[in-house]
């Protein structure tokens, strides 16, 4: 069986990797600054199978990337929210965002924008308008078309949303 760290590696991509490496962990991520929070959300909008979701879930705890708060809407369940590690991946998941769109004949189903003023993202993260990379609080994910995917969280994203904040399912 293969390890999940890389045991000899003494470069630092290495270290995120073992935190982000593993298959859905970024896909994860990238759901909690959409703003989804609830267990039941991740499995809709990702199709994942329930035990890989709990056990990634529990490694990004783990890791510091996540925390597990108690819902307080529902008794037994919890929420996730990213921590300020967590928070800090934006730049990285922005930049995959920007490669994984030049390689799609299709590109990407949703763009990225300042809130305050409304202008998109330039390919750095930043707003050129401001002249300022604002932090994921102050961006706003917007459906650029429709998704064929039809699940409490695509269809609350076809309104804009700011980052981080919960969304509502
Ligand atoms: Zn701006």
């Amino acid at each position: 069986m293969l390890g999940k760290r890389y045991e000899g590696q003494d470069c630092t991509i290495a270290r995120s990797l073992d935190a982000i490496g593993e298959r859905w962990t970024l896909l994860i991520v990238r759901d909690a600054f959409y703003g989804v929070q609830r267990f039941n959300d991740f499995q809709a909008h990702l199709d994942i199978p329930r035990a890989v979701l709990s056990e990634r879930l529990s490694g990004l705890v783990e890791h510091g990337l996540l925390v597990r708060r108690p819902d307080p809407d529902h008794a037994g369940r919890h929420r996730y929210e990213l921590t300020v590690d967590g928070r800090a991946l934006w730049p990285a998941l922005h930049a995959l965002l920007v490669w994984g769109r030049r390689r799609s004949p299709t590109g990407d189903i949703r763009a990225f924008q300042h809130a305050p003023c409304g202008t998109t993202l330039d390919d750095l993260g930043a707003c050129p308008s401001c002249g300022t990379t604002p932090e994921p609080e102050d961006v706003v994910v917007v459906a650029l078309r429709p998704s064929q995917r039809d699940d409490p969280v695509t269809r609350a994203l076809r309104t804009p949303h700011r980052l981080l904040e919960p969304l509502a399912t």
